[in-house]
């Protein structure tokens, strides 16, 4: 299989690994502070590595959001900017990629993922309508229930246990959305929130069945798709590798064909599309377009431009374009993949199978001792960087939040620390590094106690909490 890593290829005779389908032309150096010095940042931080300062850390995973390597072609496009304000010329080129590449008809840009959130949201949900969505994204579901919708979980279940096998774990239970329709009706549901790729599930895939299914079901009721699109490109290599049928297929192919069983997408640039700000809204009906377009210029600039350079969308245009190369998706899950085999290996519990853009550390299997009242993922993120450097986050119990009815907290199934791979930026030495300082902290998990939040903030308290150890 030509997908497979190094490591096991090397197991076999006559070895053929593949290797990352660019070389590098100019490097920025990092370095490494002393342990105390770790120590000292991190307390500084409240325990949070979102406070941490960038200068601070060694290999940054927090996020694979705006942290990936920009290719020459994409540099050379930002010295083609036209910064007029309305009608540049790079407005078109990306309009045109994303109909290209995506295949939707109206395309409103916006400053980053959750300005396209924000509008859809606002235009597409009448106030104490349902949103079902499978598992939920932070600011998309926070922007639905700003604008007053209610977030119905609908993921299958497969998808809350993180060492079950299922090779599309992102899939939409169909009989959760048809009990939602009976018990409600239709026009109560605003629409589907469909993610490729689910994030908070570990990265994981939504099948081509699944998505033609949900479409079959939704047009018995008039009900439309909407398609968070930031990782999608990831989840029709997945759709290549595993789906009966898509083998022979390219993963534009594959990107195309998905998008068009849906009636729109947002799109958080600054993931997939190699990039390091933008994102967009694209729909297909006219009505719900122009009402979007209208609230673009109240909220994120003119829809020529919606709160990006003219630079920032010819880079946009060229990185959509780059994004989809098959080899290049190749390399980019080939890494993820390497370094999820080389803990699996040794033993550590990891989201299984591993997704496309992210290791998540399974804090409740690492951490059995600690309740998942004293953060557990934010504890091993915590002990990572004072371990090492590395720079990981807490997708578990801080990012999930309160309950906007009753004010507790929501306990997610899911309790994880993520390792995010940035695009084209880390080799595979620097996996290498991270597998091992995951290693150590394994090793020393019994002297873990855990963290008491000390500050929360109302809003995606997730970036801004701080905290002390017990
Ligand atoms: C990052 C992200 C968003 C939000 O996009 P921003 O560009 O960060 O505003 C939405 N959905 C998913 C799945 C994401 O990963």
């Amino acid at each position: 299989m030509d997908h497979e890593t190094p490591k096991t290829m090397g197991q076999q005779h006559g070895r053929r690994s593949w290797a990352e389908p660019w070389k590098i032309k100019m490097v920025e150096p990092i370095k490494m502070i002393s342990r105390e010095e770790r120590a000292e940042a991190m307390k500084a931080a409240g325990y949070n590595t979102f406070l941490l300062k960038s200068e601070d850390v060694y290999i940054d995973l927090l996020t694979d959001s705006g942290t990936s390597a920009m290719s020459d072609r994409q540099w050379a496009g930002m010295l083609l900017g036209d910064e007029a304000y309305a009608g540049s010329r790079n407005f078109y080129n990306l309009e045109n990629a994303i109909q290209t590449y995506y295949g939707y008809r109206y395309i409103i840009p916006t400053h980053q993922g959750r300005g396209a959130e924000h509008l859809i949201s606002k235009v597409a949900i009448q106030p104490g309508q349902y949103v079902p969505g499978n598992m939920y994204f932070t600011t998309t579901r926070l922007h639905q229930e700003l604008a007053g919708g209610i977030f119905v979980d609908v993921i299958i279940d497969e998808a809350h246990d993180p060492a079950h096998l299922h090779p599309f774990k992102g899939n939409v239970d169909l009989n959760k959305v048809q009990m939602l329709i009976d018990k409600h009706g239709a026009q109560q549901i605003a629409y589907i929130s469909l993610a490729g790729t689910v994030n908070m599930a570990g990265g994981q895939p939504v099948s081509m069945e699944n998505v033609r299914a949900l479409r079959a079901l939704c047009d018995r009721y008039g009900i439309r798709i909407y398609l968070d699109a930031t990782r999608m490109a990831e989840n029709a290599f997945f759709i290549q590798e595993r789906e009966p049928g898509y083998a022979n297929k390219s993963v534009a192919e594959i990107l195309k064909e998905f998008c068009s069983y849906t009636d729109g997408a947002w799109m958080s640039a600054k993931k997939d599309s190699l990039v390091n700000i933008g994102g967009w809204l694209a729909l297909n009906h006219l009505d719900v377009f122009e009402a979007a377009s209208n609230l673009v210029v109240v909220y994120e600039g003119l829809h020529t431009y919606g709160g990006m350079a003219g630079r920032d969308m010819e880079a946009l245009a060229l990185g959509i374009e780059e994004s989809v190369q098959d080899d290049h998706m190749r390399s980019r899950i080939g890494q993820v993949r390497y370094l999820g085999e080389l803990l699996t290996e040794w033993g550590i519990p990891i989201v299984q199978p591993v997704g496309g853009h992210a290791i998540f550390l399974d804090a409740k299997s690492f951490y059995p001792h600690l309740p998942q009242d004293v953060f557990p993922a934010q504890t091993l993120a915590a002990e990572l960087y004072m371990d090492s450097g590395v720079r990981s986050m807490e997708r578990g119990i801080v990012s999930a939040g309160r309950d906007p009815e009753t004010g507790k907290h929501r306990y997610p199934a899911l309790e994880l620390t993520r390792l995010t791979i940035p695009r084209r930026v880390y080799t595979q030495s620097h996996m290498d590094v991270v597998a091992e300082s995951v290693k150590a902290a394994y090793d020393a998990r019994d002297k873990t106690r855990g963290l008491k939040m000390v500050y929360e903030p109302k809003y995606l308290r997730f970036f801004q909490a701080r905290f002390e150890p017990l």
